[in-house]
């Protein structure tokens, strides 16, 4: 059945924003849309789960030192207390152009459950792609909870990691030992650093329940280097010497006893055995008692038609099924990509009225160089598009968003290139107040700038990495200030992105 919601278009120039997702950047851009508009504008959200997630802490879900309850809240309370009109629902299609009947719209499909599998069109005049990855679990055959692996990916996903991992513990305790493999499940992967912080994680809660001895830990990756994390790895300023994200890491490994296959392409999974192949083209097997493996990411699968009804989707997205956004996609070698290339308003070049944010908008290119294998197979982690990053792209659409209503279309975009942003990442190391560690890094900019910064790309003093107790309590903070500004908590606003 489809409902044609009447648009409440009046001559006083209300405008309707919606924002399709309410993850890190589809909920931040819908708060401060919130905060910025007067309340004759309308900011509607559609995304398909009632709750959000703080994803950084399902690590600690998927070892059990945190329940999924403490890591969501519903969604419904907060929209109705901030005014912000809530769809649970999926955006299925977009018809910027409109129809006969309607000016530019989202066709999206209910999954609230009183209302499931209904269809309607909701019209906009702004409308912001937030949608984040699909996880692309059928990339690798028998990857994935369906499969043979599981995940940190969702809360629920999590929940059974931690599961299967209790059992892994439990086994050891009576004496078998045990393979354990972590990282990601294809070539194409992004996300290390979650995968990273799983393993030590993993590796804490081993050695805490008196059991490391007999569990062998093996962190299997599409890095070519360890410290690579999708970034090209970094260069760092300590003590007055450099070193880099590599030796860092590498040490880590040694020390915690964890061993790494770097290069690899997971081919399929079944059940207790890893296919995989290497830079070097062979092809080689790993058993496995417990693994979770991260699947690839690609864009939801939008599709976008024309006021005709043509299928203008490969227009609107690139061939990942990510939104193309003001960035340079012309083909290049990986040597000849330029900072300047990458996007800085995430408005699409086509509907300067649609905006592509977080991970749901198409990189121009890797930031670690690309490489085949010997028989072919891309082993090339993709770009990650981490939260700090997702929350910033989110606000400044809003920011354009915003200033575009209250002053007319011609007010300029608001940027914020990751050629020109830092980001800060922790990624946990173990849990707990006394014993816990993280290693927290920060990077400036995200995507090295060779022609500002020669050398390592990255400005060195503003580049750093640090392990420690200390770095776990800023981690265990960030889960709580995050989630009370993602509550809209009094001055939410003030906590940065
Ligand atoms: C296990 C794990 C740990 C991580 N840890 C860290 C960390 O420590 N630090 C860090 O900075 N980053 C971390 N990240 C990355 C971080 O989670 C992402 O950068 C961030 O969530 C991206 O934000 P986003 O808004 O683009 O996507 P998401 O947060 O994934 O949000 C996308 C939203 O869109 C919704 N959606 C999907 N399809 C549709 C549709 N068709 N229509 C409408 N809505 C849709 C989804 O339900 C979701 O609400 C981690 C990621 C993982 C998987």
């Amino acid at each position: 059945m489809w409902t044609n919601l009447v648009h409440l278009y009046t001559l006083g120039g209300m405008a309707t924003v919606v924002i399709l997702g309410a993850g890190i950047s589809g909920h931040t851009a819908a708060l401060h849309l919130r905060r910025m508009l007067s309340k004759n504008d309308e900011v509607v959200v559609v995304t398909p789960n009632s709750n959000w997630n703080w994803i950084p802490s399902n690590i600690w879900v998927g070892v059990g030192k945190m329940s999924a309850d403490q890591v969501v809240f519903p969604l419904a309370p907060i929209y109705k207390r901030k005014g912000i009109v809530y769809h649970q629902a999926l955006g299925v299609a977009i018809h910027p152009e409109g129809d006969s009947a309607t000016k530019s719209y989202v066709e999206i499909s209910y999954t609230d459950p009183t209302r499931a599998g209904e269809k309607a069109k909701i019209p906009y005049d702004y409308l912001i792609n937030a949608t984040g990855p699909k996880l692309n679990f059928a990339a690798t055959p028998g990857l994935g909870p369906d499969g043979h692996t599981v995940s940190v990916c969702t809360p629920s996903h999590a929940v059974e990691a931690a599961h299967k991992l209790a059992e892994v513990i439990a086994k050891l305790k009576a004496g078998t030992p045990q393979t354990l493999v972590i990282g990601v499940g294809h070539g194409t992967c992004t996300c290390e650093g979650a995968a990273f912080e799983y393993t030590f994680n993993v590796e804490h809660e081993l050695r805490a329940a008196g059991v490391r001895d007999l569990a062998k830990i093996v962190y299997l990756t599409n890095e070519y280097e360890l410290g690579d994390f999708g970034v090209g790895g970094m260069t760092f300023s300590q003590s007055g010497f450099e070193t880099t994200s590599k030796l860092w890491t590498e040490s880590l490994f040694r020390e915690r006893g964890v061993h790494a296959i770097l290069e690899s392409h997971v081919e399929k999974i079944e059940p207790g055995v890893i296919h995989y192949e290497q830079l070097d083209g062979v092809k080689r097997t790993l058993d496995f008692d417990f693994a979770m493996l991260l699947p690839p990411f690609r864009g939801v699968g939008l599709s976008a038609f024309d006021a005709q009804g043509g299928d203008i989707s490969e227009k609107l997205f690139a061939p990942s099924g990510f939104m193309k956004v003001d960035a340079n996609y012309t083909p290049k070698e990986f040597a000849d990509w330029r900072a300047e290339d990458w996007p800085s308003t995430y408005q699409s070049p086509l509907y300067p009225n649609i905006f592509g944010v977080g991970i749901a908008f198409a990189p121009p290119h890797q930031i670690s160089q690309p490489r085949k294998s010997a028989t072919g197979t891309v082993i090339a982690p993709s770009p990650p598009r981490t939260g700090m990053p997702s929350g910033v792209m989110g606000k400044t659409a809003a920011l354009t968003i915003a200033d575009r209503i209250k002053k007319g279309t011609s007010a300029p975009a608001h940027i914020a290139s990751m050629a020109n942003m830092g980001a800060a990442c922790i990624a946990s190391a173990g849990s707990g107040m006394r014993q816990g560690s993280a290693a927290a890094m920060t990077m400036y900019p995200v995507v090295p700038d060779y022609q500002r910064f020669p050398g390592s790309g990255r400005s060195l003093q503003d580049t750093f990495g640090e392990i420690g107790l200390a770095a776990h309590w800023i981690k265990a903070m960030l889960h709580y200030m995050f989630i009370y500004k993602a509550k809209a908590r009094p001055l939410w606003f003030l906590i940065p992105e």
